[in-house]
């Protein structure tokens, strides 16, 4: 019987659908991330032909060596993978693949969530009102920013980056600009979109700027404080990605010295912490690395995840490979 590991439990559909495929299926017993030794303890001996693994876990050369020699896959359970290596999974030639797709309107609704919540001051007017300080209306109060007809930035115009561009031109008239790697001229076409092959112009004219861009080592503080410099002062940034696109400490700081209007923030540096003065500056609004979590995206990742381990397993390519494919 084939065996598969997964790192922490997730919605059943995708669980299921491993066992009906007949294999045994091992869920870390604890709903919390495994430290890295647990994880290398839960690999060690067991003979896994596969793998389900989280973005908290870090795969590298030592997990790989501790799953053995059996393993065919590292199916992950998220779009991004900068949490493996896959320098280390192409030596041993061990599959790695994600999630890409089914959760791309989710992260963008999150994404659109936030950019309305940062304009339009929700966490505080919420906070404001649990706080008893409401006497009344008063044209003066909490005084926001209008989304409809300003300047949206993209930072990656991927997946996600495209669907978040799509709602702010049909849905609230916003004209789009989007710097990334590669140019897309039919979108462009489709959304009165204009490609930006400087960030720093992007920076300059946009009011609301959201990243995209996956974290590699080219995206590793992509903002900082040079380019927080150059947006307007008016401006939001808003970040679903990855933390490390952003240097929290210069984002911190230009929140403080009033260099950015504000910002709206999923992920963080260093999750599950985050700079702790983001906790006193009302400019900021944080969730916890939730874009994608609704209860049947999470059932869809876990689907796909699924389905990629099975393909594995059954020697056929996995419909989500991501780097070079190994040769199991
Ligand atoms: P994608 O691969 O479709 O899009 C990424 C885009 O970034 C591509 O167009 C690519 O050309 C561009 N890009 C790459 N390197 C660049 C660079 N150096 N400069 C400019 N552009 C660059 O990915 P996606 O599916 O849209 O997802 C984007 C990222 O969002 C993921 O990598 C993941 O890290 C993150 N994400 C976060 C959550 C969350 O829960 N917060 C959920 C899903 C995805």
């Amino acid at each position: 019987m084939k065996k598969v590991f997964v790192t922490r439990l997730i919605p059943d559909r995708g669980l299921v659908l491993l066992k009906k495929q007949g294999y045994e299926v091992v869920v870390n017993p604890e709903d919390r991330v495994l430290r890295r030794e647990e994880l290398i303890m839960f690999l060690e001996g067991k003979n896994y032909d596969a793998v389900l693994c989280l973005l908290t876990d870090k795969i590298d050369k030592e997990v790989f060596a501790a799953a053995g020699s059996q393993v065919k896959i590292f199916a992950n359970y998220a779009v991004g993978f900068d949490n493996i290596d896959l320098v280390a999974a192409r030596e041993r030639n061990i599959l790695i693949t994600n999630t890409p797709d089914v959760l791309n309107e989710t992260v963008a609704e999150h994404t659109f969530a936030l950019i309305l919540a940062i304009a339009h001051r929700i966490a505080e007017a919420d906070q404001f009102m649990r706080d008893g300080k409401y006497k009344g209306w008063g044209p003066m109060l909490l005084l926001g920013a209008d989304v409809a007809h300003s300047t949206l930035g993209i930072v990656g115009l991927g997946r996600i980056g495209a669907l978040v561009a799509k709602h702010a031109v049909k849905g609230f008239d916003m004209r789009a600009l989007y710097y990334d790697v590669k140019r897309n001229e039919d979108f462009e076409k489709e959304f009165s979109a204009e490609f930006r092959p400087n960030l720093d112009d992007l920076l300059r004219e946009a009011d609301f700027v959201s990243i995209h861009v996956p974290l590699l080592p080219s995206t590793k503080h992509l903002i900082n404080a040079d380019s927080l410099a150059k947006m307007k002062k008016t401006a939001y940034l808003i970040n679903t990605s990855r933390g490390p696109v952003i240097d929290e400490h210069a984002l911190e700081q230009a929140l403080e010295k009033g260099i950015i209007g504000g910002a709206a923030i999923d992920v963080f540096e260093n999750e599950p912490l985050m700079d702790l003065g983001f906790k006193n500056l009302d400019k900021i609004i944080v969730t916890p690395h939730i874009a994608s979590a609704t209860e049947e995206t999470r059932q869809k990742m876990g689907e796909v995840a699924a389905r990629n381990i099975v393909a594995a397993l059954e020697g056929q390519t996995p419909p989500n490979l991501v780097g070079t494919p190994g040769q199991k």
